[in-house]
């Protein structure tokens, strides 16, 4: 938010009618400053006042949405520099490169790579996001084939790279239903590029051979009335890269500079002809601050470092992940199958999940709701303790799902052991093994036994 309550109070007609739901138009525009309110909810606003408080409002970097359905991505409004003041809120696609020019196995094995590479990591899936289609045969035809072939056998979300306008906008109306980014839009076709832009509805992918280039087609595009818009200032590098894309986001953020304030594409793919260099640089490039990553590979080796690095970047260090609440039964468990607990923070609850999978031995696994504390944090600060476990069996049913009345508690909450006994009487409360990776053995030798 770039306007302060006090600023947009000044604004605001300041008659207390109270209609927006709030008892002052004071507090109204202190709800409008955080984000807890709509410009919509007061009626007596002057419209022109209401664009120009929508104009000051509007995220410093805007929010562009490529693709359609479940594949859409959604990129920009940034608030911050680094992820510990706050959190990063969208994260950058990934992008596979696929030429018209390769060989037809190369461009069939990177379509099937888009539709079943997933990976599942603390429950979320990774995925690649785009298809970037890329015209290099100089044969219009050979690039229209790739794009319906692309756009029929998967759902992708796509960009479209061709230096050519005319062929750029014939393959862009193929699939403009799928919402393409079409690039590059530069200084030179930006005004055959205008109305079709906003004929077809799509993202511009701005391109300048320079951060100064790319304000002036921006500013002119913004002026035509396009909105979508992502940037490329033409970095040749990893380290023009991380320069020109710091820069970028600090004009936006801290200056406010409208005709900066748009996600970026890096193109990591063009930039190094080594994987292993390539993969780097699409690593630094996604941390500063691309919002689209353009890369050759559909190798997995390459792609799960890249993802992992991403999710990690991008979940939201103000909240610990976490699992749902609940007596998990995983495998098929019976009424002689062991019973665990362990904490709802998400870690855990995948770690002691795979063990149990891994031993062969279907069990119950009940997780506490403890906030996404892990087993000793929840524990010191009273969120892990006798009373939230009985607690929890009670609410859950846990007694009628077995008939033996044995608990095995996380190897490190020995001191659980007595508060447990007294709280849940009748059962026997076993100390499981200190490390996640003992369960499967654990449960096989001594819960056998
Ligand atoms: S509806 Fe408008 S005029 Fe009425 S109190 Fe709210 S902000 Fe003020």
């Amino acid at each position: 938010m770039a306007l302060k309550g006090a600023e947009i109070m000044k604004m605001l007609p300041k008659t207390n009618c109270k209609e927006c739901g709030y008892a002052t138009c004071f507090a109204f525009a202190m709800k409008l400053a955080t984000g807890g309110a709509k410009l919509e909810d007061c009626p007596y606003l002057d419209p022109q006042v209401k664009a120009q408080l929508e104009a000051a409002m509007a995220p410093p970097i805007k929010l562009v949405t490529i693709g359609t359905g479940e594949n859409t991505l959604s990129i920009g409004e940034e608030q911050v520099m680094f992820r510990h003041e706050k959190t990063f809120f969208h994260e950058p696609g990934i992008a596979i490169l696929i030429s018209d020019k390769g060989a037809e196995s190369e461009i069939e094995e990177k379509l099937k790579h888009i539709n079943t590479f997933d990976f599942e990591r603390i429950g979320q899936k990774l995925r690649i996001n785009l298809l970037a289609l890329c015209f290099e045969s100089g044969d219009k035809d050979k690039f229209q084939a790739l794009v319906k072939k692309a756009y029929q056998t998967t759902e992708a979300a796509l960009i479209l790279i061709c230096e050519d306008t005319d062929v750029l906008f014939s393959a862009a109306a193929l699939c403009a239903d799928r919402k393409p980014l079409v690039y590059p839009i530069t200084n030179e076709n930006m005004n055959v590029a205008i109305p079709k832009l906003k004929k077809l509805g799509v993202a511009a992918g701005v391109k300048g051979q320079s951060i100064d280039a790319v304000v002036s087609v921006t500013s002119d595009l913004k002026d035509a009335g396009i909105e979508d818009m992502v940037l490329d200032p033409g970095f040749k590098n990893m380290l023009e890269g991380i320069r020109d894309q710091t820069l970028i986001r600090r004009a936006a953020l801290k200056k406010g500079f409208r005709p900066l304030g748009y996600p970026t594409i890096a193109f990591p793919c063009f930039m190094y002809p080594d994987r292993f260099q390539e993969t780097l640089a699409a690593a630094a490039l996604m941390t500063k601050y691309a919002g689209i990553v353009v890369w050759s590979q559909a190798n997995a080796h390459f792609l799960l470092p890249l993802l992992v690095l991403r999710f990690n970047i991008f979940s939201d260090p103000r909240r610990p992940m976490t699992v749902e609440e609940k007596a998990y039964a995983i495998g098929n468990p019976d009424e002689n199958s062991p019973v665990l607990i362990s904490t709802n923070y998400a870690l855990d609850y995948f770690i002691v999940s795979a063990a149990i999978e891994e031993g062969n031995m279907p069990a119950y696994l009940c997780i506490n709701n403890t906030e996404g504390l892990g087993v000793m944090a929840a524990w010191t600060s009273g969120k892990f303790n006798g009373e939230a476990i009985a607690e929890f069996f009670k609410k859950y049913g846990v007694a009628d799902k077995v008939k033996h009345r044995k608990l095995i508690i996380p190897g490190v909450a020995k001191k659980l052991v007595a508060e447990l006994e007294e709280e849940l009487p009748g059962w026997e409360i076993i100390l499981g093994p200190l490390e996640g990776s003992d369960i499967p053995k654990f449960l096989s030798e001594q819960w056998k036994a």
